[in-house]
């Protein structure tokens, strides 16, 4: 075979065919150390996935990302668009760590972790194998004309995948909306909240679509962390990797031939691979590092009476080349870069404060006189408490003689919440020396804790027409 017909299974997507139909992949089921180790992790992610819209910290969400309300509360702690800096803080040190991570354990997230692969493999798949058996039997249905077993088992397949769409559908809302926004409608009937039900249909159907026809192609075809892996991934990164060295030339009649590697060509690995490709040819894009193939290839090892590890995680060079896993450069930089930013925003994170306050002049309102000698003006000011207590704050000018009116008293802050509310300036004409006069407002809390200092101008008469 010439080295471009070895490597023509790269102009192609394994799940497309020359007339660029879907080929169905009928992976068989996987058994051995590895998925049963997949299996323990799954259930410990997804009882992660489906409880956390559930958990709550003193009342309140440990989760919720409400998007529309911009309230956001993070392991328990409250977040507001204010924070903004710190969201794009975390975004970064979450890119860099995933592709530090990616660098060093090429896909690992992706056949481990990956709700996308938990979801597919460890729910949606398991349900396919216990209604429709293994590899053969799915195939052997699908050709299979519309008896009565044939509907049975395909409508009772399609409700069962419909019903959980449906259940992650409401879980995923949740996690916008939090779990009693989410348990209050659906104990009210659909006619009061029509138009939420019908959104809710669709994002069912759409994650049902996903599971039931769409699958793997969303890992090899839609998922930006999927393609980001020809950039990401070097010779030294550990994947999923056939020991080319060890099991080549491939052939079946290894015992007989000495000179054969320890592949025996069994087509195991590709049979048991959900996203329909082989493994020995290298490195793809396709794969999810899903370990299907290692079990696989192990089980048909220990037949053989070859040593396990045929396939198995490793990198390219420490097959070619036996050189051992380390630390290049390249992942020294991300981890000096990624260290940098986590200082930086846990500095931040612990010197945030509790309250923050915006004030601005009340817009088309210009000064007043109230009384002879004393000119005012009027402010909004706009307080933010990020805390889960109450809050009573008072204004000082500082530097300035004059007062400040709060408009209805006190200002209070309701816990987690925004206060709104407007207050005078009034300062005597005689400190009064611009037409726009800098000040500056000290924020103090009922134990008189200074908590913030705001810069605001104050608008007086011209003082070269006194
Ligand atoms: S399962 Fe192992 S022995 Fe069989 S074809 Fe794959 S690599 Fe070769
Ligand atoms: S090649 Fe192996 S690890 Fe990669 S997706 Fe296929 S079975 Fe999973």
């Amino acid at each position: 075979m010439s080295t471009e017909e070895q490597n023509s299974f790269r102009d192609k997507v394994s799940t497309i065919d020359d007339q660029g139909k879907r080929v169905w992949i009928f992976p068989k089921k996987p058994k051995g150390s590895f998925y049963k180790a997949r299996t323990w992790v799954s259930f410990v992610l997804l009882a992660i996935l489906l409880g956390t819209p559930f958990l709550k910290i003193n009342g309140r969400p440990f989760l919720l990302l409400n998007i529309i309300e911009r309230k956001f509360i993070i392991f328990g702690v409250g977040f507001w668009p204010q924070d903004f800096h710190l969201f794009v803080l975390a975004t970064l040190a979450l890119v860099i760590f995933v592709v530090l991570f990616t660098v060093i354990f090429g896909r690992l997230f992706c056949g481990w972790a990956c709700p996308q692969t938990i979801y597919m493999e460890m729910v949606f798949r398991k349900i396919e194998y216990w209604i429709d058996g293994d590899a053969r039997q799915q195939k052997i249905l699908r050709e299979a004309p519309w008896t009565g077993n044939k509907i049975f088992k395909r409508v009772l397949k399609h409700s069962i995948f419909f019903g959980f769409s449906f259940f992650l559908g409401n879980i995923l809302l949740s996690y916008f909306i939090g779990i009693d926004q989410l348990t209050e409608i659906i104990t009210s009937p659909p006619s009061t909240h029509l138009t939420g039900f019908i959104i809710m249909l669709l994002v069912s159907s759409v994650i049902y679509w996903i599971y039931a026809f769409f699958r793997e192609q969303i890992c090899t075809m839609v998922c930006p962390y999927g393609r980001l892996q020809g950039v990401l991934l070097d010779q030294k990164s550990i994947v999923v990797h056939y020991d080319f060295i060890r099991g080549e030339p491939r052939g079946k009649a290894a015992k007989e031939n000495p000179a054969k590697g320890d592949c025996i060509d069994c087509n195991q690995c590709v049979e048991v691979c959900p996203t329909g490709i082989d493994i020995r040819n290298g490195t793809q894009l396709e794969c999810i590092n899903c370990t299907a193939c290692i079990d696989a290839c192990n089980e048909v090892m220990v037949k053989v009476k070859k040593p396990k590890g045929l396939i198995r995680y490793a990198s390219y060079d420490s097959i070619a080349r036996g050189i051992k896993h380390g630390f290049t450069p390249r992942m020294v930089f991300y981890s000096v870069f990624l260290s940098l930013i986590l200082v930086v925003l846990t500095f931040l994170l612990f010197t945030r404060a509790p309250l923050e306050a915006v004030v601005l002049r009340t817009p088309g309102v210009l000064f007043q006189e109230p009384e002879p000698g004393i000119v005012s003006n009027l402010y909004n000011i706009k307080v933010i408490n990020k805390t889960y207590e109450k809050k009573e704050i008072n204004l000082r000018l500082t530097g300035k003689d004059g007062k400040i009116e709060v408009i209805g008293g006190a200002i209070h802050v309701v816990e987690g919440g925004m206060t709104e509310t407007a207050f005078f300036i009034k300062l005597p004409k005689s400190a009064l020396h611009l037409v726009n006069t800098p000040l500056r407002i000290d924020i103090f809390d009922e134990t008189d804790k200074k908590i913030d200092q705001i810069h605001t101008s104050f608008i007086g008469p011209d003082p070269r027409l006194k």
